[in-house]
């Protein structure tokens, strides 16, 4: 069987002398795992796509239930992110997060579609990183079936949103009132944040801006949303934080 996908690579790893092993998220067949026999030789014609954080079209063939990769000609490199470690290894937090999320069988073009774009902010450095970090978590959260219920108090049902705070490990909005010791303590800014990226067009995530405190706020609750539910610990997003 042979196909033809547009592919982000998230993990590449060495194989044999001169392969690599692939884990790509494509975007009609999902999370797929490719070989990429002679992608280390110089001249290859599969190398420059088997690059973690490489955007490619490729040509793939399956051969007794394993898919290797054929050919390639890459669509997008984020050169942005090449010589930057905090920016390269930010990018590569996305790509363990969009391999944690990522279906084997059932592809999702939204998931795809919201690592390419928040790559390339992160890549041409149109919003400040760590805003581009924290929007990613939280609308992948979303796609991934984990969007918290932000409209009033979940528990008294209260609008006037005087006061708010949020429940990370309940994922929902709870009023002053209401709000128990764990809850996180937002502001106007950040709860308008959080609402705008968890309910915007696709192509509007990052058209807005936060700063200060609000910013900090909402890149906590946002992270915080990710590791709880996810219920993994990310080692690189310790070694992202210690960059930073
Ligand atoms: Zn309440």
């Amino acid at each position: 069987m042979n196909a033809s996908v547009k592919a982000l690579v998230l993990r590449e790893t060495e194989y044999k002398e001169s392969s690599r092993i692939l884990t790509v998220l494509s975007d009609s067949l999902g999370k797929l795992t490719l070989v990429a026999k002679g992608a280390k030789r110089r001249g290859s014609r599969t190398a420059a796509a088997a690059q973690l954080l490489t955007y490619s079209e490729m040509s793939i063939s399956c051969s007794r239930g394993r898919w290797y990769l054929n050919e390639a000609a890459t669509i997008e490199i984020f050169p942005g992110l090449r010589n930057d470690l905090r920016k390269l290894t930010c990018g590569s937090y996305f790509a363990e997060l969009l391999e944690t999320v990522g279906d084997e069988d059932s592809p999702d073009p939204e998931i795809l579609r919201l690592g390419l774009n928040c790559l390339n902010a992160l890549s041409e450095g149109s919003r400040e990183d760590r805003l581009v970090k924290a929007v990613f978590e939280m609308r992948l959260m979303c796609l991934a079936g984990y969007e918290p219920s932000l409209d009033a108090c979940a528990v008294c049902g209260d609008e006037s949103e005087n006061n708010p705070f949020f429940d990370i490990s309940g994922g929902v909005l709870l009023c002053g009132s209401c709000a128990g010791g764990d809850a996180f303590r937002l502001c106007d800014s950040s709860l308008a944040a959080l609402r705008h990226v968890t309910s915007c067009q696709a192509q509007r995530i990052l058209s807005f801006r936060l700063s200060g405190e609000a910013l900090n706020r909402f890149c906590y609750v946002c992270e915080q949303y990710v590791t709880h539910h996810l219920e993994r610990h990310f080692h690189i997003l310790d070694y992202l934080n210690n960059l930073e």
